[in-house]
């Protein structure tokens, strides 16, 4: 007989930054079924994820119970799922015994060792209102701004650039624009994998007579349906973006009105891009000067064209030049203030966009204020009822930054809330060495992940159907998340464990609802300050900058100025720099990370859901055929891929997306973890990791 549910319960899908709204069809606390809802970023559209990805919410490997490391059990070995396995390095705590522990000691460590002997990384797959918390309790508990989460590795040379150059860290035009945009170009994503109901907007555009541009090393479905596909070596994205600008500026393609009257730092970028013509640019990016022109014009004169980017722009040391560059040519055309145009990061994670609002980030306190600014933190310490002068006024520590300090033994205590940095840090050897180096190490999670198990205490949360909040996505749309089944076991709401890990660390809070933390929130954070819990529940979703109750929200921004020193944005030049390790007769290969359609970042959620792991079980490499004919080898063969960092043993698929020279391996898969191999050089002015280029070696065997 059909099951029926007894309960429907309207959510957000808990993965990619699209934001789908879905309908959780649950019976007997266990949700059967997902269906699409008619949401504002998928009009009822899921993929894959969103669809069959929920079972990892009822999988027998959650953690039920708080755990505490047993006495003498090194923190070395390797990771196991296996449960029995577990309770040789773990015993069970009460919630009393283990929140004395890991609040307590962090205290002490704070009282003995000075407060900038701890750190925090939140986490983008939680709230709004946990990542709010999470950032307060550092700030103010803690005593630092040593607090990130994975936005450092995925979209902070974005936000750096974008913030320099046009005021704002997040997207100018909603995904859905692309459908009135006469050019769209993708440059270093690959939306049908990672992005996929946004990837079928773009589809539906360019059936509707949208051209579409791709530039990326590496082919994808997309490219199928491409206008032109740019094909460029890896790591050549400046040469490649300047070399059009050249073009654009000598054929006269300006929209000089929009410079004159909205810009700065013009006629820099200009003298700058004189150099880099398409005939000395294309023997190095690899792509022809025709082509190059042909783009160039192509955007410059289209009535609107948008540019959509992903980790292949900030995954670079050179990641903010890259996001410079696209920024660059949006201004010195003007495609970007109207609908149709502009300038899009495709956020990777359900709430990294609303995690860095919310201040889970070193340098800014909520919604991007400085913590430099004395009036700033005056405020913040006013509106959390702390001294005066107590918050501290130097940006903390990155995530990579943290792991560097941990071994100089400058961090002591960390407190990790759902982020798993034993799997996505880059050097992750080097990571988790340091954090099997600390004296105490807090980790809040669903699953004993391999940070958990480096973990001194591991406090059972819960799972992303199992709690209320508002989640913000990649269109800066605030959604409404809400708990369709409770939590397993002793398993308690991530709000209840910061809040008690606050107090045990001297904080004194009070919170009895989420919406108590959300109206907190909208009264320190102007951009979201018109929008209210209540209106939440009744429209499921309202777009910030809203600033006032009643305002409807701004999709696209920027319309008559930007959010810059007299309304002007600013001109930002690159110049080549190069990847920080080249291949050579050692590592002659070049390694690409990223991420693969069924499973989503380390894996821990997707690689339990059954749907998902059945069709993508096991780790692979996607090798050129040619490449791998080359080595003698065939599809299915296992390869061992070695960089200077370590070693891992996996599948090798052929797979003509890479170029002959390239290889792309997920980083989801524990058995293979590929950060082993990826280099911690970092970008300099947002500390993002180069996770898309480093030299490796592939043998047989
Ligand atoms: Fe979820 Fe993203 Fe898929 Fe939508 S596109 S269903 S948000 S994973």
């Amino acid at each position: 007989a059909l099951t029926v549910p007894d309960k429907q319960v309207e959510s957000v899908c808990p993965y990619c930054g699209v934001g789908c709204q879905l309908t959780y069809n649950v019976k007997d606390d266990k949700i059967l079924f997902v269906e699409g809802r008619d949401g504002p970023s998928n009009h009822g559209r899921l993929c894959v994820k969103g669809r069959y990805g929920f079972d990892y919410a009822h999988h027998p490997h959650r953690l039920t119970q708080p755990l505490i490391r047993r006495e003498g059990v090194p923190k070395t070995g390797d990771f196991t799922m296996d449960p029995d396995r577990v309770m040789d390095v773990f015993r069970e705590a009460s919630w009393e015994e283990a929140l004395e522990f890991a609040g307590g000691k962090l205290a002490a460590i704070r009282d003995t060792h000075g407060k900038k002997s701890l750190a925090g990384f939140g986490s983008a797959k939680g709230s709004n209102e946990e990542a709010y918390l999470f950032q307060k309790l550092v700030r103010t508990g803690f005593g630092s701004n040593n607090v990130d989460h994975c936005t450092r590795l995925c979209h902070a040379s974005s936000v750096v650039a974008l913030l320099e150059g046009i005021g704002s860290g997040a997207v100018s035009n909603p995904v859905m624009d692309v459908t009135k945009a006469d050019v769209v170009v993708v440059i270093g994503a690959n939306p049908t994998v990672n992005h996929p109901v946004a990837a079928t907007w773009i589809k539906n555009a360019i059936k509707n007579g949208t051209k579409l541009v791709v530039l990326d090393p590496r082919r994808s479905d997309l490219t199928r349906m491409a206008h032109r596909h740019l094909q460029f070596k890896p790591d050549t994205d400046v040469p490649m973006l300047n070399a059009m600008m050249n073009v654009i500026v000598t054929e006269g393609l300006v929209d000089q009105d929009f410079i004159d009257s909205r810009t700065i730092g013009y006629e820099e970028l200009r003298k700058n891009v004189e150099g880099y013509t398409p005939e000395l640019m294309a023997p190095i990016c690899g792509i022809d000067a025709d082509t190059l022109r042909y783009v160039a014009r192509l955007y410059a004169t289209s009535k609107g064209s948008m540019i959509l980017w992903g980790m292949g722009v900030s995954q670079h040391v050179h990641g903010t030049d890259n996001a410079r560059c696209l920024i660059a040519l949006a201004l010195m055309t003007g495609q970007i203030g109207r609908p149709g145009t502009g300038l899009h990061p495709l956020r990777g994670q359900n709430n990294v966009q609303g995690a860095s609002d919310a201040g889970l980030i070193p340098m800014m306190l909520p919604d991007y204020q400085h913590v430099s600014s004395p009036t700033v933190r005056a405020s913040f310490e006013k509106a959390w009822k702390v001294p005066e002068g107590s918050l501290d006024d130097t940006p903390g520590l990155t995530v990579v930054e943290v792991m560097h300090a941990i071994k100089k033994g400058g961090i002591r205590g960390m407190y990790v809330q759902g982020e798993n940095p034993a799997m996505s840090d880059p050097d992750a050897n080097h990571a988790r060495e340091a954090l099997a180096a600390l004296d105490h190490l807090v980790v809040q999670d669903i699953f004993l992940t391999e940070t958990a198990y480096l973990a001194d205490v591991i406090l059972p949360a819960s799972a992303f159907p199992e709690k209320d909040g508002s989640f913000t996505n990649t269109d800066r749309l605030v959604q409404m998340g809400r708990k369709a089944i409770n939590p397993p076991g002793d398993a308690r709401q991530d709000l209840w464990i910061i809040t008690q890990i606050a107090n045990r660390m001297g904080c004194g809070w009070h919170y009895n609802h989420v919406s108590e933390v959300f109206d907190e929130m909208r009264h320190t954070m102007p951009s979201i300050g018109g929008i209210t819990w209540d209106r939440l529940e009744r429209e499921h979703s309202v777009t910030y900058p809203c600033m006032k109750e009643g305002d409807p929200g701004q999709s696209v921004v920027f319309v008559d100025s930007f959010p810059r020193e007299s309304g002007r944005a600013k001109f930002v030049p690159a110049d080549i720099i190069p990847a920080a390790e080249r291949p050579d007769t050692d590592y002659p290969m070049v390694l690409i990370t990223g991420r693969q359609l069924e499973h989503w970042h380390t894996g821990s959620m997707t690689r339990r859901a059954t749907v998902l792991d059945a069709i993508e079980p096991d780790p692979v490499a996607l090798v050129h055929p040619l490449d791998l004919a080359a080595l003698g080898g065939k599809p299915g063969d296992v390869v061992t891929i070695a960089s200077r960092r370590g070693e891992v043993a996996l599948y090798a698929r052929a797979d003509e997306s890479s170029p002959r020279g390239a290889v792309f391996v997920p980083f989801c898969y524990y058995e293979a973890a590929i950060n082993k191999l990826t280099n911690a050089a970092l970008d300099p002015f947002a500390k993002i990791p180069e996770f898309k280029y480093c030299a490796i070696r592939v043998t047989l065997g």
